[in-house]
């Protein structure tokens, strides 16, 4: 066993029954998507699963593309497995997903049967693991029949290479399908894996009601909105910002002034709940019982303690509510 994991991990951290499952979550969850590429300092990288887990935050999200390039994050996390987390596997819940563009042709994309079962086969092979503790569908695919996607779901499942599945960006109506044929096949829908955040409230109008009527869990992402649910932003941009780094998902021209003029009257409401801005948008999405888990990014070991605070405060007064709403109306 590591000598560097922190024995009271399991004392800083909520953990919340996922829907009707027998599993349980971190309220808050870490995804590669972004900082563990090859491309990325694999030091920092290695810090922030350390930092992750030290904190109880048992659950790392991953899929297929994540990197730069496509495959690596993947690759990294598993070396930082097997450098430094031998013998705490048990201890994790691993997700992969496939479902967005992985390689050239026909089978490298979307929803079918052929590129799902290759691409978790190569998932496991990157990562060096037998099994992915949730396997996801990344996003509905209009072609493929859904229910050869979700048959090859409950496959995995029946394969043992996957614990659970989950879906992602599916929209209510679409999920409710999806849902009802993984319960027809004896192998339940985990959870749902959406964008949400006080900037993207789409899921709001459906979507929640859908999860929680069938007993699916939620995963949002992005809830910081890739970092402008924070101060950081508020006085240009920072050198280290994903904006002036990566700038491929979240662009310079997301900044506009009515943008900060609604994150500096949120900043404001924050400080009145004795909350940073990065806080308060995390603990507003952890107010609603529909929410298992929020899945946050980090480029640095702070971003991840920080967000613990949020859990220090995730009930809203009915008039933050209304002036949240206000100020995002
Ligand atoms: P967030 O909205 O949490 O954004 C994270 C980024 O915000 C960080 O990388 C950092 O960027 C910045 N940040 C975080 N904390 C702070 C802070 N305290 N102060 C200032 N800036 C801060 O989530 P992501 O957009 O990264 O998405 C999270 C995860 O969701 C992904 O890793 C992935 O697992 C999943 N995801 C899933 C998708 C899907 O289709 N299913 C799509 C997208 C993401 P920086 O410091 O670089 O500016």
């Amino acid at each position: 066993m590591n000598n560097n994991i922190s024995a009271d991990r399991y004392q800083k951290m909520k953990y919340n029954r996922c829907g009707n499952s027998g599993l349980k979550l971190p309220a808050i969850s870490l995804g590669l998507w972004h900082n563990f590429g090859h491309v990325n300092d694999y030091e920092n990288s290695k810090e922030l699963i350390h930092t992750a887990f030290n904190n109880g935050i048992t659950h790392f999200d991953l899929a297929n593309n994540y990197g730069p390039p496509p495959g690596s994050a993947e690759e990294v996390f598993g070396r930082i497995l097997r450098e430094d987390f031998q013998g705490y596997r048990d201890e994790m819940i691993i997700s992969s997903k496939a479902g967005y563009t992985m390689w050239d042709g026909p089978y490298g994309d979307w929803g079918s049967k052929k590129y799902l079962v290759s691409s978790l086969d190569q998932s496991l092979k990157r990562m060096k693991l037998d099994y992915v503790d949730i396997f996801y569908h990344h996003r509905p695919d209009p072609e493929t029949p859904l229910k050869e996607t979700m048959d090859t779901l409950s496959l995995m499942v029946q394969q043992g290479k996957a614990l659970y599945v989950g879906i992602s960006n599916y929209k209510a109506e679409e999920a409710e399908k999806a849902i009802q044929i993984l319960k027809e096949n004896g192998t339940p829908c985990l959870i749902h894996q959406p964008k949400y955040s006080m900037f993207e409230r789409w899921v709001e109008g459906g979507l929640l009601d859908v999860l929680e009527t069938n007993g699916v869990g939620c995963i949002p992402f992005s809830p910081l909105a890739q970092g402008l649910l924070t101060d950081k932003y508020l006085h240009g941009i920072p050198a280290d910002s994903r904006i002036a780094t990566s700038g491929v998902f979240l662009k310079e021209s997301s900044i506009t002034p009515e943008k900060i003029e609604v994150i500096t009257r949120l900043n404001e409401l924050a400080k009145s709940r004795r909350q940073k801005l990065s806080h308060m948008a995390l603990s507003w999405i952890l107010k609603d019982h529909r929410i298992t888990t929020v899945l946050i990014g980090a480029s640095k070991p702070a971003q991840i303690t920080d967000a613990l605070l949020a859990l220090d405060n995730t009930i809203f007064s009915e008039e933050e509510i209304k002036n949240i709403d206000q100020i995002l109306a």
